[in-house]
């Protein structure tokens, strides 16, 4: 075992892997709005170089932030000073990411199928890039790719569509992986794709939906940051962009849409997990859908994959009024999350984001919403903060399975209710 961890630190070392030795989630129960405030003023501490997992909202929501080392005696001393009850999630987030790193390359596999795919393990972007290829390969009739543009870093963005024929069909969109350290979406992503392949023709209602509507499923969307979680830091969250007068790289790409820019709810900071960018649209990977779905014009259910927490959420993030369909879109919502409950008992809850989580500006629903498309929705998958963004492997097929009914339920409500 020891020697496997100094093979293993060695092998960060070559690669330049970040290290998160003696890193530590702590999930701090603020008991009263005087203590949430406290909370943020911990946020505020930059020398801490806390990152917030689940951010300060209420008393009533749990705060899952990871400390480093350096920071976590000053981090405790505070919290203990101010009166804050807290836990310790993950005692050492490096060795939860060596036995992630164990589990990916003891899988790694050559695969020349989609059947020889390993489903329940983590892969590479090259791996997903390549699985897409075979995917199209092996269902010329029913899957398509397209490049709807390329990343800061010069990668190829590529969304798959799924039609059986027809020309500018309705169509739903999903995307996966906009944040790039919530692997197990881009995970569940591939496992739509193979899914969609095997239903259609077998499970009525995917069945009647492709009859009439397409669907266009990017997995992921944001391949700089995905491709940097593997080399160099797994918890990156942002895009790879460098502003201008600032040292600090990557915009929040859930904060970049044009739906409340700049507004509370996101960072003006260039260095903040949250920062908004410099203007809406200044990240190519938000420019790139924004361009194909005021193209496409016939999108009618937009729906954007994010870990973790088990939420379903639908606009408005960045605003408290309600949305224009909010009873429908809550009902809409309940279905999902009970057809989602139904396979594993995993329960969701679900509401706007604002009243669910907390206000956020500029992200891609409240976008897609204001756009005209109805059904727009955000997932957060599990799990609830044990894990957090290193969900084991074991649970990528089960979260996937489950998340699918939930996705069914808004594909089949949309093709029944067009608009
Ligand atoms: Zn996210």
């Amino acid at each position: 075992m020891r020697e496997l961890l100094i093979l293993s630190v060695l092998l960060g070392a070559v690669l330049g892997h970040e290290d998160f030795v003696g890193h530590q989630v702590l999930r701090i129960s603020a008991a009263d709005e005087a203590q949430v405030q406290k909370v943020k003023e911990l946020e505020d501490l930059e020398h801490l170089q806390l990152d917030f997992w689940r951010g300060p909202t209420r008393p009533d929501s749990p705060i899952d932030v990871r400390v480093p080392f350096s920071g976590l005696q000053a981090t405790k001393i505070f919290l203990e000073t101010h009166g804050i009850r807290y836990e310790t999630m993950i005692e050492d987030v490096q060795s939860l990411l060596d036995q992630e790193q164990e589990q990916m390359f003891a899988f790694r596999s050559l695969f020349t199928s989609t059947e020889s795919f390993n489903y329940a393990t983590y892969h590479t972007l090259q791996e997903i890039y390549d699985f897409m290829d075979i995917l199209v390969a092996e269902n010329p009739q029913l899957v398509s790719k397209i490049k709807i543009g390329d990343t800061y870093e010069s990668r190829p963005i590529y969304v798959l569509k799924f039609s059986t024929g027809g020309n500018n069909r309705p169509a739903i969109w999903i995307d996966t992986g906009i944040h790039s350290r919530e692997w197990v979406t881009q995970a569940s992503g591939v496992w739509f794709a193979k899914k969609i392949t095997q239903d259609y023709g077998h499970d009525e209602v995917l069945t009647s939906v492709l009859n009439t509507m397409d669907i266009f499923l990017e997995i992921v969307t944001n391949p700089d940051g995905f491709a940097y979680t593997q080399s160099t830091n797994r918890l990156w969250r942002k895009t790879r962009s460098h502003g201008t007068g600032s040292i600090c790289v990557g915009v929040d790409p859930n904060r970049n849409w044009d739906a409340g820019f700049g507004l509370t709810g996101a960072s003006s900071n260039p260095c903040s997990e949250t920062y908004h960018g410099s203007f809406a649209n200044s990240e190519v990977e938000v420019k790139s859908i924004v361009d194909f779905v005021k193209n496409h014009g016939n999108i009618k259910a937009f729906i954007s994959i994010h870990s973790y927490s088990q939420l379903l959420l639908y606009p408005y993030g960045y605003k408290e009024e309600p949305a224009s369909d909010q009873k429908e879109l809550d009902q809409l919502a309940q279905s999902a999350v009970t057809a989602l409950a139904s396979l594993y008992g995993t329960k969701y809850k679900y509401g706007s984001i604002i009243k669910a989580i907390y206000q956020a500006s500029g992200s891609s629903i409240d976008w897609a919403y204001n756009q005209g498309i109805k059904y727009s929705f955000t997932f957060e998958l599990r799990d609830t903060g044990r894990y957090g963004f290193l969900l084991p492997a074991s649970q990528i097929v089960p979260t996937a399975q489950e998340t699918w009914l939930g996705l069914r339920v808004i594909m089949d409500y949309t093709h029944r209710n067009p608009y």
